[in-house]
């Protein structure tokens, strides 16, 4: 069966905007995170937000793989933040790519679930860092804007190498795939 949606790859607009606050959690919502979840699991990842599949929308869904199986997590906003934490991140929108990046290490995070209901949490380790990721492409911000320098360097060679490799499977019409971009 087909994955409903297609991610966007880093160099999409869409990846850059803050994305709108949900004021209904209407039927077309609900299917839609149906949807991401079976696009998320494709990819395969352990989060997507709506942004990611186009969707200008402050939601997310994720899936741990561990007991609380799938959530999903409307108009998240993180109200307290403690410590820091070095973690080894990557991003289905910037595919390949991962880098060691400093975020606080345990999270108090408030938010709707799909039912309506208001949830408030907190979250460390994996799952910290996850809503964290996930909160960052609800204001427009991909994983690059957190890389120092260094990083930076490594990651505009690494996006240019993607680049010329898609260029050549272009050049004999093999595949097509979205350009690629760093700010
Ligand atoms: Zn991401």
């Amino acid at each position: 069966m087909a994955v409903p949606h297609t991610i966007r790859i880093v160099g999409d607009p869409v990846l850059r905007q803050r994305a709108e606050e949900v004021v209904d959690i209407t039927g077309r919502l609900v299917r839609l995170a149906r949807d991401m979840f079976e696009t998320m699991y494709a990819a395969p990842g352990i989060g997507l937000a709506a942004p990611q599949v186009g969707v200008q929308q402050r939601f997310f869904v994720y899936d741990l793989g561990a007991g609380d199986g799938q959530q999903v997590l409307i108009n998240p906003e993180i109200v307290e933040s403690d410590g820091e934490l070095e973690f080894f991140e990557g991003c289905l929108s910037v595919p390949g790519l991962h880098f060691d990046i400093v975020r606080p290490a345990a999270i108090h995070v408030t938010g709707v679930d799909l039912d309506g209901n208001e949830v408030s949490f907190e979250a460390d380790d994996l799952l910290g860092r996850l809503i964290q990721h996930e909160l960052d492409h609800l204001d427009g911000i991909l994983l690059l804007e957190r890389l120092d320098e260094d990083q930076r360097k490594e990651a505009r060679r690494a996006i240019r190498q993607l680049q010329m490799r898609d260029a050549e499977d272009d050049a004999d019409g093999s595949s097509r795939r979205s350009f690629f971009g760093l700010r």
